[in-house]
């Protein structure tokens, strides 16, 4: 009975969504593929993605893929092409940016855009930040379209400048300028992936929402005088103390759909210490020392608890025998999506409680604020149901506590979920993830990437009919 409700299945799907691919000759061709875009230097600044996008045209051109150049500065373009669904749903949109960070060529084995394959790996910058996502998004363009797959809505594809060190040729002007040809649904772009412990892969994380990066001052007035006469209205001295109330302050800690999944989750697969801790952050009466422990030993997940601050700037005084009338501290802060930012400030000053010291918002360059992506929808359980196939792993959404530039399509309406591949975590602390000196992934990750991308977008835009 089991297998022939199998062999239904399986016959009554194929012909909808075209063949399966032949997984050991695409992964020969994503790692050609692979290899040849972290060889084009593309550093962001200044980024010239103008060069990857010729490649990304080149290739999906010669499959009868059509593509539009997008650029608002010649040297850094964008690409989106696009496969023609039934239309029964709206677009689904694949994403990954085609820039990386800066690299000092002295601190790497080997060369940051050699795409050496060592042991294992593949080395190079954009390894893991975002080449993996974009070749991997470009491979499932071509495998649909070489497999007439039928989708019930049409999939996206987007080459995406500056997302680095500056929106503006990048995610904003596609944003701007370009709006009905990205239009979509569903989003899937960088922000999560599988994570892998001791040669393990435990989870995926796909990013739902993120913390919203604001900047404030506090700047502290005072009396100036003779450094030989020290006074009790230092400015320094108010600001030294307002420095010191804000950070060692714990603001209020606060769940969303996302996060109390997340930890829900998180405790299923991870150490019985860890578990205990993450179902503690519920208990009223264990959550304090919890946090305590996060605070210390965790500081990631400890910001995910609340909005945060880091004073990460001083400025006061000019020199060393006067008193200064102004000092200054510049405050990074992270704030949970749905905070109120003013009553944030509010509280702060309430916690700073002196009359010498302001707290003055400040302009910061950030992306918008938006609603968390949703974790009912089907294309969410798309995602669960593809990392579990490729992965055996669970799902758990997350928040990031940066931002990414689903933040300004999640702004339009669009529902965004983080992907990305496996890292291992131990590799972070070796220096070797995103942005550190050197970078690397695993050979097995890109190519595993290539079938989570396929089977997400069957799951998600492959035709139900
Ligand atoms: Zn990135």
């Amino acid at each position: 009975m089991i297998n022939r409700l199998a062999i239904l299945f399986c016959c009554a799907l194929i012909p909808i969504f075209g063949q399966t691919p032949d997984w050991a000759s695409v992964n020969e061709e994503a790692m050609r593929h692979f290899q040849a875009l972290v060889r084009i230097d593309s550093t962001d600044p200044p980024g010239n993605e103008t060069r990857v996008v010729d490649y990304v045209k080149k290739v999906l051109e010669a499959e009868g893929i059509p593509v539009t150049v997008a650029a608002k500065d010649p040297a850094r373009a964008n690409l989106i092409a696009r496969l023609k669904g039934n239309g029964t749903k709206k677009p689904l949109l694949i994403m990954g940016h085609s820039d990386t960070v800066r690299v000092d060529p002295a601190k790497w084995i080997f060369p940051p855009f050699s795409a050496t394959r060592d042991s294992g790996w593949v080395y190079g910058r954009g390894t893991r930040d975002d080449k993996s996502d974009l070749m991997a998004a470009m491979m499932t363009m071509l495998l649909l379209k070489r497999s007439h797959a039928a989708l019930d809505r049409d999939v996206i594809f987007v080459s995406e400048a500056g997302e680095e060190a500056s929106t503006g040729p990048g995610i904003e002007y596609l944003v701007s300028d370009h709006w009905k040809e990205i239009e979509a649904e569903i989003c899937l772009a960088e922000g999560g992936g599988v994570v892998r412990i001791g040669g393990k892969a435990l989870y995926a994380r796909v990013e739902t929402t993120e913390k919203q990066g604001r900047t404030a001052l506090l700047v502290a007035t005072g009396e100036s005088g003779h450094g030989s006469r020290p006074l009790r209205g230092n400015a320094v001295v108010h600001l030294a103390r307002a420095v010191d109330k804000v950070a060692s302050w714990e603001p209020p800690t606060r769940f969303n759909d996302t996060t109390r999944t997340y930890f829900e989750k998180l405790a299923n697969v991870s150490s019985p210490a860890d578990a205990a801790r993450y179902r503690d952050l519920f208990d009223p009466a264990k959550s304090a020392a919890v946090r305590e422990y996060l605070a210390g030993n965790d500081p990631a997940t400890y910001s995910m608890l609340h909005t945060s601050i880091s004073p990460n700037m001083l400025s006061a005084g000019l020199q060393v025998n006067a008193i200064p009338s102004t000092a200054e501290a510049t405050l990074d802060i992270r704030a949970l999506p749905d905070e109120n930012i003013d009553a944030f400030y509010e509280m702060m000053r309430g916690v700073i409680n002196d009359p010498a010291v302001k707290v003055v918002p400040a302009p910061r360059n950030q992306r918008p604020g938006a609603a968390p992506s949703r974790i009912d929808l089907d294309a969410y359980r798309a995602l669960e149901a593809a990392f579990s196939k490729v992965y055996a792993v669970p799902t758990i959404p997350y928040m990031a506590t940066w931002a990414t530039d689903m933040a300004f399509l999640r702004a339009n309406g669009v529902q965004c979920y983080g992907i990305g591949a496996m890292t291992d975590e131990e590799d972070t602390a070796k220096g070797f993830a995103e942005h550190s000196d050197q970078e690397r992934i695993l050979e097995e990750a890109v190519y595993k990437h290539v079938q989570f991308f396929w089977e997400a977008v069957r799951g998600i835009a492959g035709s139900k009919n």
